[in-house]
């Protein structure tokens, strides 16, 4: 049996409201089932006030052994390093210095989404709470643990970036942990979790023809893909959100959302609309993962020119104008 112990930091609680949404089976029964006992959570436990100090400080003097710490949320370094822009209630001291020591006591470190990762949201804009992650501060090692932490179990953090992180990234994280199937080498460069953080977001988009022929939406609501005119970063999203899907059957693209890439570091900074394509001589900045350029242009228009016309009307509609051909007889 493992215990694991969840405090929320300087986010919006978002992750906590997606992990609820677990299902089939819920989370309560996931934990169950891969023997994880939770001795706290801000949100699912009963516990408050002295009980939860009490625990935190037994768990730091080694009266109480903590397997898994999991964080939500950047963490809050300001004003001046000292963190007391978030004390922890009723303690008197920054939840900064908690959770170094809470994770300089766990056996397994989990950042969960992009804020507790990467800095994410929270870090937006000129940072006035110099937030940060918890092993990185955006693109850049570091953060509140520094490079070289290693949690008791010989991990680096763990993160499940994400903004919020897919429910099932992070029981599927808890459960590889509790059955101690997660080495170094199933972490990625940002040492997200390699069984979502191999696939692309683009993998599995109900847009992929529009996208294969250039047929692009030029407004929202149109049915094309939104790579060349909408913001789309679906071709560099590290994520599987059109393979696993959201409650069972959504994500951003299939709702008609451009993906903004918020699996990654600095995603909240992208340095223009986030839903807009930035372009250099109408050819987009961002080009798909593992593309080189001159391959984008060539294959583009040659795409457009051989544009089905039930393609091309379709992607500028916000629904199906031109149905697929019905061929009365197989052609030989
Ligand atoms: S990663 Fe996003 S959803 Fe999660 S706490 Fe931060 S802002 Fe909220
Ligand atoms: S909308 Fe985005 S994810 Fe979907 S096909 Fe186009 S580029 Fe790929």
């Amino acid at each position: 049996m493992m215990n694991l112990l969840w405090l929320q930091s300087g986010g919006c609680g978002g992750c906590t409201m997606s992990m609820m949404c677990a299902e089939a089976p819920d989370l309560l029964a996931t934990l169950d089932g891969a023997g994880i006992d939770l001795l706290w959570h801000p949100t699912l436990s009963e516990a408050t006030g002295a009980e939860v100090v009490d625990l935190l400080q037994a768990i730091v003097e080694r009266r109480q052994g903590l397997d898994i710490l999991c964080v939500e949320g950047s963490l809050l370094l300001g004003p001046n390093g000292s963190g007391r822009f978030h004390m922890m209630a009723g303690t008197g001291r920054p939840m900064i210095d908690w959770v170094r020591d809470l994770a300089a006591r766990a056996r397994h470190v989990v950042a969960v989404g992009t804020c507790a990762a990467f800095g994410g949201i929270t870090a937006a804009g000129v940072n006035p709470a110099d937030a940060c992650g918890l092993q990185y501060d955006g693109r850049q090692k570091g953060g509140l643990l520094g490079p070289g932490f290693r949690a008791g179990a010989g991990l680096p953090v763990i993160n499940v970036a994400g903004c919020p992180t897919h429910p099932n990234w992070v029981t599927e994280t808890l459960m590889l942990l509790a059955g101690g199937d997660m080495a170094a080498g199933d972490l990625d460069l940002y040492q997200r979790p390699r069984f979502y953080a191999d696939h692309l977001v683009h993998h599995g988009c109900p847009r992929n023809e529009y996208y294969e022929y250039k047929a692009s939406a030029h407004k929202p609501s149109d049915l094309g893909c939104m790579m060349e005119h909408m913001g789309c970063l679906g071709t560099q999203a590290h994520a599987d959100c059109n393979t696993r899907l959201w409650n069972g059957e959504g994500s951003c693209t299939r709702g008609g959302y451009a993906c903004i890439n918020c699996t990654a570091p600095e995603f909240e900074e992208p340095g223009h609309m986030f839903l807009e394509t930035p372009k250099l001589a109408g050819i987009p900045i961002g080009l798909p993962t593992d593309m080189p350029k001159a391959w984008f242009v060539a294959l583009s228009s040659l795409a457009k020119a051989a544009t089905p016309d039930r393609v091309r009307r379709n992607a500028a509609t916000d629904r199906i104008v031109v149905p697929p051909t019905v061929h009365e007889k197989r052609k030989r």
